[in-house]
């Protein structure tokens, strides 16, 4: 079910229990801004999700209200995480779902690395 990207942030939703310790993740990744994991559900060979380390709903409301180094360093994260795998030359795809039209399920942001085959076309037609 497709979450509200504008409502407040959600204590309870289960990235935040990830960070918190209180669930476990298959972990690849983590830094003072960013956790990765892997998918539970994976949609391609690869996929990983990026979380910044901090009470953001989506990518509107990071982009918007994010201090400069949590910015910068989330976005370095999701390249060193790429990189660590092995995707850069290769090729992968990066997505961040934002709210209803987006099909943004949880409500953290999240950034899917998808990679390991060649991925198609960007959207389903
Ligand atoms: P989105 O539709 O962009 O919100 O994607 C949410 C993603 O989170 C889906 O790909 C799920 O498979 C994934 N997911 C949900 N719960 C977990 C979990 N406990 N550990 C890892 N991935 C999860």
């Amino acid at each position: 079910m497709p979450i509200d990207a504008t409502a407040p942030y959600d204590d309870a939703n289960i990235f935040a229990k990830i960070l918190r310790g209180e669930i476990p993740c298959n972990k690849v990744f983590e830094d003072d801004y960013a956790l990765a994991f892997h998918d539970i559900n994976p949609q391609a060979p690869v996929h990983v999700l990026v979380i910044p380390k901090g009470r953001y709903v989506s990518w509107d409301d990071f982009s918007a209200k994010a201090e400069d180094r949590k910015i910068s360093g989330f976005v370095r994260a999701v390249g060193r995480v790429a990189a660590d795998l092995g995707l850069p030359a290769p090729g992968y795809r990066l997505l961040a779902n934002v709210g209803g039209h987006g099909h943004q399920e949880v409500p953290h942001l999240h950034v899917h690395i998808f990679g390991g085959r060649p991925l198609g076309p960007m959207l389903a037609r």
